[in-house]
């Protein structure tokens, strides 16, 4: 019997790519970084950003683009933080966010008016890694109550992103997770990750990543 390939996929993977393209054409046009942050459920993105949102509010124009598989939570709570529109997409079952969405999300901002613009993927450690949004870079973001071999395990990911968060800090005294493994094994699959290390919740270690950040809206970005 003859094998007939199935390339629905590729198709799919190349126009996801096009529009990406042209996200970071017209984040470009406007100067605008994007971050898109990835990580697995219950990281903490949410906090880190409704955190980010209230101590930044005044001095940087945030737009927010948040993806959920179901409900709006995260943007109701993301909402709270800040007078600017915050876009929810529920994917429905999709387990990332694609190009396509957040170009319909750009459509309803005015990015003359942005400085830095989230993405909060899908919680999923996997299917977000080989979705290009656009974004100027991805940053993942996992917990000291996950493994510290989140990075061996999902190596894609790690590789893909520039920046990492180790969230939860403050939980450091209560669990038996090794930071310095935990980095080590993150480096072993991409040498030239820059992390953070931060507690959402407490505060600490929090102003790196605020200066990160104000870094970033500074810095134009590249097509
Ligand atoms: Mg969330």
């Amino acid at each position: 019997m003859t094998v007939r390939r199935i390339e629905v996929r590729e198709r799919v993977m190349e126009k996801n790519d096009q529009l990406a393209a042209e996200v970071r054409r017209r984040l470009a046009g406007h100067g605008v970084r994007a971050l898109n942050l990835v990580s697995s459920p219950g990281s903490g993105k949410t906090l880190l950003l409704e955190r980010t949102l209230q101590q930044l509010g005044s001095e940087l124009r945030m737009a927010v683009v948040t993806g959920d598989v179901q409900t709006e939570n995260d943007a109701d709570r993301l909402a709270k933080w800040t007078d600017r529109m915050v876009h929810a997409v529920v994917t429905g079952g999709g387990c990332h966010l694609d190009a396509r969405q957040v170009s319909a999300a750009l459509d309803d901002l005015d990015l003359a008016d942005v400085d830095l613009l989230f993405v909060e993927n899908v919680g999923n450690l996997v299917c977000p890694a080989s979705w290009d949004l656009g974004e100027t870079a991805k940053v993942v973001v996992f917990s000291v109550t996950e493994g510290e071999d989140k990075p061996l395990k999902y190596p894609k990911m790690f590789r893909m992103a520039k920046y990492a968060v180790l969230n939860k800090v403050d939980l450091l005294p209560y669990v038996p997770f090794d930071v310095d493994k935990a980095v080590e094994y993150a480096r072993e699959v991409n040498p030239d990750l820059e992390f953070f290390f931060t507690s959402a919740l407490t505060g600490e270690g929090m102003e790196s990543w605020y200066g990160f950040l104000r870094a970033q809206a500074c810095t134009p970005a590249e097509t």
